[in-house]
């Protein structure tokens, strides 16, 4: 024999019924045990109609006659018309019962266990009998037997233990006289020794179909649900979760108790005793192999089989130094739990014996605890204990897998991932069994957490980076479509999965949490909100992704004092943005210190020289144990661009706004002329060669004169350049009569930095310097007479764009 067993959503209406009728057509050859959840949706409906109906509110009607109508519904379109009054009369007298049961608990104002079975059980009984009487019309050779005549239990209403003798001979005495193919049964009711009805647990109707298997000693029991199998996570959070295709009983019992819905945890236990297996099947892909669970089935030696979650947890603490070295304490305190029927989800490992931490489920918080301080009342009375201290809203997540006892190195794996992913850690538990380590976290943490470790532990080192984009002009523009040509590079050679799902400009922003179209975004923008830097920053810290990445392409002083806000969320920060790395050294050290502290880099690597390796070249000789001893530099490709480009057959002028028109210059040109620019550079070498500097300390030889460096706008600083044309001519002239050319030079020598516009000889470094071209001298002790050189394009959308993009990916790899 087999037993199947269909839940909810399989059963959920009309349409759905039909698929099952059709996989029970297929089944050749088999007699079978059919049982079946109520339709979706309609245990809940009965328990909050119970509640509200408890609590006096009229309002519990609304369920009912929803309730009333689904089934009605149902009949209609599944019964053939001539049997169909039959059926109405019976569903409607049942659906009469159901309504005094209600109406007592309203008028007594309460609901005491027993009868919240009686009500809650109408699902299952109305689904079975609409459900068997259709099979019956569509020609199986179905029966309707009601499981409460099978399975006996006791009194403990709303989650009975089974009598297994008693509901054995119940079982073998039936379906060894039962001549039908298919035996159709409610799942989740039974009935006490002494007839009163009883309910088997929240997801009990597969303990049913599991009792029913191992009483008749059936060749397997087939779960099926709306999901192909049992997953290595909850397939509805974790979108790369896979199917695990075999799986031990130890395992699925572990993965079920710590969460994964799709198996009510108590099922296992009858049939592991007789080796019965079970599979995990979809009824929307019945084609679909699914899982099977059955014994010494090792995984193929695979560590970890899955990831799992419990929500709704509270911890439970109890520790003060009358603890210590008194025997019995724990066993008062499990005591205490155990008569008021809690049950424990998780017992964490102390580290010292002054302290006892439980985890078990909200709702039973607030009587564990008053119970335990009454256990407890003396010690508490005289401070020996300290009363008990309750944590709730938290959420277990667990790694599970019968191979990890033998693997070192999984919880430092597990943690570290957590860790990284800022996902603060309250309690940390390992089965005696090694065949779970468990974790309790925060419930807003649990999206992350379970996205982060499946990716540590079954994604092939597929790495999401989630980009957050704001500033979209040149640069940004530029980057987002260098992402969008090499996304499918990034993902199938760097194993890098690159998503944006923000991006914003100083007007709109928008968020797409699968990921904004690249070939779309100005669209997708256009239709976002009005931006606010707050807002922006609120709604990356509320989707708390894993891997997430600010990038700021602005040249915006307000935003570069958002970075230390996304550091502390774990937020790491690229910039091209030089503000914040040349502001007051503390607020430079603080950012470094919060990126380390965080876990989440801060790069700015196109602070300097666009996008040549600059920074991280200096960083990588630091980090060697070498050190600077000097740089010479020309850093500014916009002055480079206008010095090479100036002579006496044009005027100066025109060379600076060519060099703005070309996206050379900052927005404000002065930055670039005044020589500021140059020295915020300069002064990120010398700090990211360890020195404490600030942009004061730098000598600035400006070339331009007072009146146009104070002037406030752009068009009256062109103004004020057409005015001193004659002096531009004049410097020109010097250099070109000395045989040299005109660069603008910064230089970091004894702990001093300058800058300023100098007449270079032929010969030296910097004369061949073209177009917009940067170069660094780093004069080291290990570089004293020939320098390391960088040299190359210093400017440009394109070549910032790809810096930030090597940033990126620096932290990918990271
Ligand atoms: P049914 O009504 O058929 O009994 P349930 O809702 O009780 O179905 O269980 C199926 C659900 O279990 C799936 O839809 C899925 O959301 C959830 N689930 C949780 N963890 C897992 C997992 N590891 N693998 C598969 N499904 C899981
Ligand atoms: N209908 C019950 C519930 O929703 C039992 C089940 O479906 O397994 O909990
Ligand atoms: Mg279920």
């Amino acid at each position: 024999m087999k037993v199947l067993k269909f839940g909810g959503t399989s059963v959920a209406n009309p349409e759905n019924i039909n698929k099952v009728k059709s996989i029970l057509k297929s089944q050749k050859n088999h007699s079978m045990a059919v049982v079946v959840s109520a339709f979706g949706g309609v245990t809940d409906l009965l328990l909050n109609a119970s509640k509200r109906a408890s609590e006096q509110d009229v309002s519990y009607k609304n369920f009912v006659k929803e309730i009333e109508d689904r089934h009605i519904a149902a009949i209609r379109e599944l019964i053939p018309v001539k049997s169909q009054s039959a059926a109405l009369s019976k569903v409607k007298s049942d659906l009469n019962v159901l309504e005094t049961l209600l109406e007592g608990a309203f008028l007594i104002g309460e609901l005491t266990p027993k009868l919240s079975d009686k009500i809650v059980s109408y699902g299952e009984l109305f689904s079975s009998f609409i459900i068997s009487e259709f099979l019956k019309s569509e020609g199986l050779d179905a029966i309707f037997k009601d499981s409460r005549q099978l399975i006996i239990t006791d009194n403990n209403f709303g989650k009975a233990t089974v009598d297994f003798k008693l509901t054995n001979a119940n079982c073998e005495n039936f379906f060894s006289k039962n001549k039908h193919g298919i035996a159709l049964l409610p799942g989740f009711v039974a009935s006490s020794k002494n007839g009163d009805l009883t309910t088997l647990g929240r997801g009990g109707s597969d303990y049913t179909a599991a009792i029913i298997a191992a009483a008749t000693n059936a060749d397997i029991l087939e779960i099926w649900t709306d999901v192909s199998g049992m997953y290595t996570a909850n397939p509805k959070l974790v979108k790369q979760a896979k199917c695990v295709a075999s799986i031990s009983y130890q395992e699925a019992m572990e993965l079920s108790h710590f969460g994964a819905k799709v198996l009510y945890p108590p099922t296992i236990q009858p049939v592991l005793g007789k080796a019965i297996p079970i599979a995990i099947k979809n009824t929307f892909d019945p084609e679909n192999p699914g899982t099977l669970i059955s014994q010494n089935n090792n995984g193929n030696g695979k560590t970890v089989r899955g990831i799992s979650h419990v929500g709704n947890i509270s911890l439970l603490s109890l520790e003060g130094p009358g603890m210590i070295g008194i025997p019995g304490i724990s066993k008062r305190f499990f005591e205490t739990l155990s008569v008021k029927n809690i049950s424990i989800v998780l017992i964490t490992q102390a580290s010292s014996e002054h302290s006892i931490c439980v985890g078990i489920a909200d709702d039973d918080a607030d009587l564990a605890a008053e119970a335990v301080n009454e256990t407890f009342e003396y010690e508490i009375a005289s401070k020996r204990i300290k009363p008990v201290m309750v944590e709730k809203d938290l959420t277990i997540v667990a790694l599970v897998g019968d191979n990890m006892k033998s693997h070192q190195g999984l919880s430092g794996k597990m943690f570290s991932t957590l860790g990284k992913n800022n996902v603060n850690i309250r309690a940390i538990a390992q089965g005696a069994s090694e065949r779970n380590i468990s974790a309790v976290i925060k419930k807003e943490d649990v999206k992350k957490a379970l996205n982060s470790l499946h990716e540590t532990f079954f994604e092939e080192n597929i790495k999401q980076l989630n980009l957050f984009v704001m500033g979209v002009g040149n640069v940004g523009a530029k980057f987002l479509e260098q992402i969008r040509q090499q996304k499918k590079y990034l993902k199938e050679e760097l194993k890098l999965n690159v998503r944006v799902i923000g991006i914003s400009n100083s007007k709109k922003m928008v968020f797409d949490e699968n990921g904004i179209s690249l070939k779309d975004w100005k669209n997708a923008l256009d239709q976002g909100v009005r931006t606010e830097m707050e807002g922006f920053f609120e709604k990356v810290r509320s989707l708390n992704f894993r891997n997430s990445i600010f990038v700021d392409n602005t040249a915006s002083a307000d935003v570069s004092k958002s970075y230390a806000n996304y550091l502390k969320n774990s937020i790491s920060v690229v910039t091209c943005n030089k503000i914040a790395s040349s502001s007051d050294f503390a607020n430079y050290k603080a950012l470094k210190q919060l990126a380390k502290e965080y876990n989440a880099p801060y790069l700015f690597e196109t602070n300097v020289g666009a996008g040549l390796p600059i920074i991280d070249t200096l960083k990588h000789l630091i980090a060697s144990g070498d050190k600077v001893r000097k740089i010479q530099a020309v850093l500014s490709g916009s002055l480079n661009f206008v010095f090479n480009t100036f002579n006496d057959s044009i005027t100066f002028h025109d060379v600076v706004k060519q060099a703005q028109d070309q996206g050379y210059t900052e927005p404000d040109p002065t930055i670039d002329l005044s020589g500021v620019d140059v020295m915020r550079k300069i002064l990120i070498l010398a700090r990211e060669s360890g020195h404490q500097l600030e942009i004061d300390d730098i000598e600035n030889d400006a070339f331009l004169p007072e009146e146009s460096l104070e002037t406030n706008s752009n068009e009256a600083f062109f103004e004020s350049l057409k005015k001193y044309e004659s002096d531009f001519q004049k410097m020109y002239k010097q250099a070109k009569d000395a045989d040299c050319k005109l660069k603008y030079v910064a230089q970091f020598e004894d702990g001093k930095a300058k800058v300023g516009l100098q007449q270079i000889p032929k010969g030296h470094d910097f004369y061949n310097l073209e177009g917009s071209d940067n170069i660094v001298l780093f004069y080291t002790d290990r570089y004293v007479e020939q320098p390391l050189i960088i040299k190359g394009a210093g400017a440009g959308a394109d070549v910032t764009a790809s810096g930030i993009f090597a940033d990126v990916v620096r932290i990918g790899n990271f």
